[in-house]
């Protein structure tokens, strides 16, 4: 590798209001607007070591791409070998959906079975160069896990909030890294609600999705990994199982970092957003032409990474699906958990988000949205290990 791959983060931006903030001091959201930061940075000095050649050399771990993450000091980039997941064609399920080519980018293979280990050891690392000395998220399940482990890994403490009715396997997780897990009657955002009063009376970093801007760092480099795995060719389609939406914003970031960074042309995938029918706040507002998506009430899915009944950046999520002439939709819990089965004909225990997406994209096929020749990239966000109950009844 050619000298040092530093980070070329310059600075913070609200792409609602545009005030710019700076990046060298833990931020939240903007001040101004009360809308989440996103991290910009000089792609002209990252090209210069940050090349195609240089790639080979490059751990297989999120650091991969340290010149388009946030962590000034190598010291500090934190690691459990998160990144790097297989993206392999689905033949089998590619033929059950009417999708020959059909491919699957496999999250669940990530430290601690999620895609969230990607947010959090961005975001962790960050949080400690910048001087947190505590750090606390509220979580539907996956995210506490991975803030449990790579607080562990960075010597901090940590407080995870969850619906008090996640089950076992996210709690027990997180109690094993060490983390202190407050269990909250409610949803995602009740959690929210508590652990914002406990910073507000005990101090800590918040680490709530979006709320912070490198979780979504962390995430965008599915969609630089997903471009190298693909040899600089994006797919015709992504579906992408969605909560918070960081993920599906962070990929189109990437496309468009990769895209100045002159590895890719203007082409983009149509993005696909699903949710399950008892929250789908994201796909209800999609489909109204809504800029904003109002609060869902009374939310409740198995897909516990989608029961998300409202996002602070679900304007973003709408502007990257219609910027990229993509779509929205709700599938049943039945048909995602049904669909779990149509993965596991790939060899893949998947969570129920990953079958919301196979559910998505047969149904999608079979309105004639989605076409037998486009390659079609569906993403299991997680593994099923932690939803083993779903199971529990037999097939
Ligand atoms: C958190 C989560 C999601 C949603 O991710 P976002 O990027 O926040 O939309 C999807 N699937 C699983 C398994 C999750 O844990
Ligand atoms: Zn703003």
């Amino acid at each position: 590798m050619i000298g040092q791959s530093e980070s070329s983060l310059s600075h913070l931006e609200c792409p609602l209001c545009g005030r710019r903030h700076d990046a060298d001091v833990l931020q939240n959201l903007c001040t101004d607007c009360g809308k989440p930061l996103l991290a910009r940075y000089d792609l002209s000095a990252a090209a210069r070591t940050l090349t195609l050649a240089s790639l080979p050399s490059r751990p297989r771990n999120l650091w991969r791409w340290a010149e388009v993450l946030p962590v000034r000091d190598p010291a500090h980039r934190l690691t459990l070998g998160e990144g790097s997941t297989p993206l392999a064609p689905a033949p089998r399920l590619g033929e059950a959906l009417g999708l020959p080519r059909l491919l699957i980018k496999d999250e669940g293979l990530n430290p601690t079975t999620s895609f969230k280990a990607r947010g959090m050891a961005a975001a962790v690392s960050r949080a400690r160069e910048l001087g947190a000395t505590s750090l606390s998220a509220p979580s539907a399940g996956n995210a506490a896990g991975a803030l449990a482990a790579y607080a562990a890994l960075a010597g901090l403490p940590a407080r995870v909030y969850m619906p008090r009715d996640v089950p076992l396997p996210f709690v027990a997780e997180c109690r094993a890294l060490g983390a202190q897990v407050v269990l909250v009657d409610g949803l995602i955002t009740d959690c929210g609600r508590a652990a914002a009063a406990d910073l507000r009376a005990a101090g800590g970093f918040d680490l709530s999705t979006l709320k912070e801007p490198y979780r979504l760092e962390g995430k965008k480099t599915m969609g630089y990994e997903l471009a190298e795995q693909l040899g600089w060719r994006l797919p015709d389609v992504i579906v992408y199982p969605t909560g918070g939406g960081t993920g599906l914003i962070g990929m189109a970031k990437a496309f468009d970092e990769l895209e100045e960074l002159g590895w890719i042309g203007p082409a983009r995938p149509r993005l696909v957003t699903v949710q399950c029918d008892g929250c789908a706040p994201l796909v209800r507002a999609f489909t109204a032409g809504e800029v904003f998506a109002a609060p869902w009430e009374g939310a409740a899915t198995i897909a516990d990474g989608l029961r998300v009944p409202s996002a602070v950046g679900d304007y973003l999520v709408l502007r990257a699906l219609r910027a990229s002439c993509g779509t929205a939709v709700a599938v049943s819990d039945a048909d995602a958990l049904a669909c779990c089965s149509l993965l596991a004909r790939e060899g893949i225990f998947a969570a129920p988000e990953g079958g919301a997406t196979a559910a998505a994209a047969r149904d999608l096929a079979a309105a004639g949205w989605l076409h037998p020749e486009e390659t079609v990239l569906l993403f299991n966000t997680g593994s099923g290990h932690k939803y083993a109950h779903l199971w529990a009844g037999g097939a």
